[in-house]
């Protein structure tokens, strides 16, 4: 499809699912959601669905990749062949191998991996189903869920993208925006604001530039508050369940 048959929006500058320029879809997240994992969350951005789990720090395997002086983090991001309209064949690919990479270089910076020489905290992101900002969504949910695990960290990462659609700066473009717009950049940072993922796709000129940034900015700073919420809020109900009186048992006669 030709993007210039497109019209992105309506006449009262609304988007092709009702939002604003500087809205993001719904957003839902939940912690401790994976009772094998040591850490999990589930996190729906719009139409993705994600869920990230996080195991250790445990020993590395195989062994030759063990650090002395840390630990390593190891990220796989999987799309499941049933997450996208037309079945994707199974297994990584050079899309998944990329997005593993960046999506670890996102969150390592704030991991304290020094605490835990010669061990591996490990990673895994499944997309159930992808609408645009699938490695935002994984990002999202793996920060939430090594908090979860409570994996030590200097502070959260939150990520989350901006475009440019019919000439215009849009907050978390979804997939036909994603598809037939001009540009997406999505970042990821810490709630002080250090940038640690800035990647393009397409082309802003210097102020359009500096406009994504403000608003993917705003955006990050809104899914945070959500992400922290979510913790708390799970917290607070392990302390519910543990405080509870717990029933007496009788002795059967
Ligand atoms: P992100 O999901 O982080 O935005 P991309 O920009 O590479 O990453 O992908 C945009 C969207 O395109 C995905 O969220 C998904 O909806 C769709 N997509 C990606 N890969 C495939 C694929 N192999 N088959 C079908 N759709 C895909």
């Amino acid at each position: 499809m030709d993007e210039s048959n497109i019209s992105f929006f309506d006449k009262e500058g609304r988007r092709l699912d009702g939002r604003r320029v500087d809205e993001l879809r719904p957003l839902k997240i939940e912690v401790g959601v994976l009772a094998r994992a040591d850490g999990s969350c589930y996190i729906e951005m719009g139409g993705n669905k994600v869920i990230a789990a996080v195991y250790g720090p445990r020993e590395v395997h195989p062994r030759h990749l063990q650090e002395v002086t840390r630990a390593i983090v190891r990220y796989r991001y999987n799309m499941a062949s049933f997450s996208v309209e037309e079945r994707k064949r199974p297994g990584p690919d050079r899309r998944s191998y990329e997005l593993s990479k960046v999506s670890r270089e996102a969150l390592e910076p704030v991991i304290l991996t020094s605490y835990f020489p010669r061990s591996v905290i490990d990673v895994f992101v499944e997309v159930l189903q992808a609408d645009a900002g699938t490695r935002t969504a994984g990002i999202n949910a793996a920060s939430v869920a090594l908090a979860d695990a409570g994996i030590p960290m200097r502070s959260m990462i939150t990520s989350c993208a901006a475009g440019k659609v019919g000439d215009q700066i849009v907050l978390d473009p979804m997939k036909e925006e994603d598809n037939f717009g001009q540009a997406d950049m999505p970042i990821a940072m810490t709630p002080s604001g250090e940038i640690t993922l800035l990647q393009m796709d397409g082309h802003l000129s210097q102020d359009q530039f500096h406009q994504a940034m403000e608003l993917a900015i705003k955006g990050c700073r809104d899914i945070y508050n959500l992400q922290r919420k979510s913790l708390i809020d799970r917290y607070n109900q392990l302390e519910n369940v543990e405080a509870e009186p717990v029933e007496e048992v009788k002795a059967c006669d």
